[in-house]
């Protein structure tokens, strides 16, 4: 599932491509995704020019001036950046063709994803108004983990993933980060420590940077995304020896997710 990084670095390359360019034509061929696609965005977006993309949470947000373009990859979404128009594949559900020539193609085999309008202010939008700090700036820090974890009775793994918490932190990331802060994902959010929430704050930080900042986990581009597990130290090795002590590492559910951990190194 794309989270964060992958998110971010979709913007970052779709930003150096598309900024400034306008909508020529917008085809939907499958409207039918985690919520309707509005049936009206083939007629509002052309002629429309893409003035900036920002990103909140797993959201990435078209500013085309006179609204904005909202697309969240779901499960298994991803815009994929064409330089030419091809015919379309069996999960290409939305094209949006641009004046330069472009095509930037939503995919998304399970359908989760949501591709939306919205005028006014994008974060007041019923999605997108309840979701937390963004674990990249000032506002998400130990302090605030400690105080919002105070009294919490759920794991502390879970506590990281919902987005009204912290945004955008995911499955991957969130067994990476306690992996490294040496926290098991099933203690109790209530009784971490201010020095461990702030450990656990600024290791957030650091897996979700040096997965932007490699953008190698994920690709935007003309033929195919895919992540390199070999960036992974703990998600989805379940069984395999731990990085730091050898030992096998453990995989337990967690909220229905996998949670891979070394019982030796996290307490
Ligand atoms: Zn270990």
């Amino acid at each position: 599932m794309p989270e964060l990084p992958e998110v971010e670095v979709t913007r970052r390359r779709l930003e150096s491509e598309l900024v400034g360019k306008s909508f020529t034509q917008v085809l939907v061929r499958v409207a039918k995704l985690r919520q309707p696609v509005p049936k009206d965005l083939a007629a509002i977006l052309p002629g429309l020019k893409i003035r900036s993309i920002a990103r909140r949470g797993k959201y990435l947000l078209f500013d085309c001036g006179s609204g904005w373009l909202l697309v969240h990859l779901g499960m298994t979404g991803f815009l994929r950046l064409l330089r030419v128009v091809s015919s379309p594949g069996k999960h290409d559900h939305i094209d949006f063709i641009m004046d330069d020539g472009h095509l930037l193609r939503f995919h998304d085999p399970r359908k989760f994803g949501i591709v939306d309008w919205f005028t006014g202010d994008p974060l007041l939008h019923p999605l997108l108004s309840g979701i937390g700090p963004e674990p990249l700036t000032d506002a998400f820090d130990g302090l605030y983990l400690f105080n919002i974890g105070r009294g919490r009775k759920i794991a502390i793994k879970q506590l990281i993933m919902d987005s009204a918490v912290v945004a955008g932190v995911g499955n991957i990331y969130a067994n990476e980060a306690l992996f490294r802060a040496r926290i098991r994902p099933d203690r109790i959010s209530g009784t971490l420590t201010l020095l461990e929430c702030s450990t656990l704050a600024s290791v957030i930080r650091e897996v979700l940077e040096e997965s932007i900042g490699e953008g190698s986990t994920y690709r935007v581009a003309e033929e195919s995304v895919a992540y390199h597990p070999q960036a992974f130290k703990v998600y989805g090795r379940g069984g395999k020896p731990c990085f730091n002590c050898g030992k096998p590492l453990d995989e337990i559910r967690l909220g229905n997710r996998s949670t891979v951990f070394c019982q030796n190194c996290q307490k």
